[in-house]
């Protein structure tokens, strides 16, 4: 079982080819600007200040790793689909990430956060179109679930499932809170399996 209380900041690589070397495994997050990310990766860790919660924009716009151990990473993805930064570096920022989609050996899967408000948004679905064509196993967390009621939330839940079967098969998806730590065993559990 992996140890997520000894995520560690490793490195930021501000394109493809300024990432660690490609060796081990690594799960990676993604997800629009203000989905949870942050508070998911602080959280399913148990380390507080691991992806900071108040972010510079320099820092949102660089691909962070996150050493588990000597062979395993975490990754956070910049969000870079509805960031206030110009459509010029939004465009070099797609051309970056889709590298490190395609490319990335060492590379399990994606945790896909959404907000359970606004689930499937554009961002969301060019990310799960790039996954689906490199083959890559999709995670998706339906954040901030405690802004809903359980009834709500679980309608949410079944009508995505039932897109993502269509659209997108072989993609899976759970409702998790930061905030009340809703989820958190579901979603270990799941990138440890990727990492195994
Ligand atoms: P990021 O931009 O995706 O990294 O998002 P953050 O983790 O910084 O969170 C964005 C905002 O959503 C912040 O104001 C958080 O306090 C809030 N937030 C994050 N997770 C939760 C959650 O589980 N429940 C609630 N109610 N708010 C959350």
């Amino acid at each position: 079982m992996i140890d997520f209380s000894h995520a560690d900041f490793l490195v930021s690589a501000q394109r493809f080819s300024q990432c660690p070397a490609d060796s081990g495994a690594e799960v990676a997050f993604a997800g629009r600007s203000n989905a949870g990310k942050s508070s998911a990766l602080n959280a399913i860790t148990g380390v507080r200040s691991l992806a900071r919660t108040s972010k510079t924009p320099g820092r949102t716009q660089l691909i962070n790793f996150f050493a588990l151990d000597d062979k395993r990473r975490l990754v956070d993805l910049p969000g870079y689909g509805y960031a206030k930064v110009p459509e010029r570096v939004k465009l070099e920022w797609q051309r970056e990430l889709t590298l490190y989609l395609q490319r990335r050996q060492a590379l399990r899967g994606l945790i896909l956060l959404m907000d359970i408000r606004h689930p499937l948004k554009e961002y969301d679905c060019q990310l799960l179109e790039w996954c689906q064509t490199s083959e890559l196993p999709v995670h998706i967390l339906l954040t901030k679930a405690d802004k809903l009621s359980r009834g709500a939330g679980g309608g949410v839940l079944q009508k995505l499932r039932h897109q993502l079967d269509k659209k997108y098969p072989g993609s899976t998806v759970q409702l998790f809170s930061s905030l009340k730590h809703q989820g958190l065993e579901e979603a270990r559990e799941r990138i440890a399996a990727w990492l195994a």
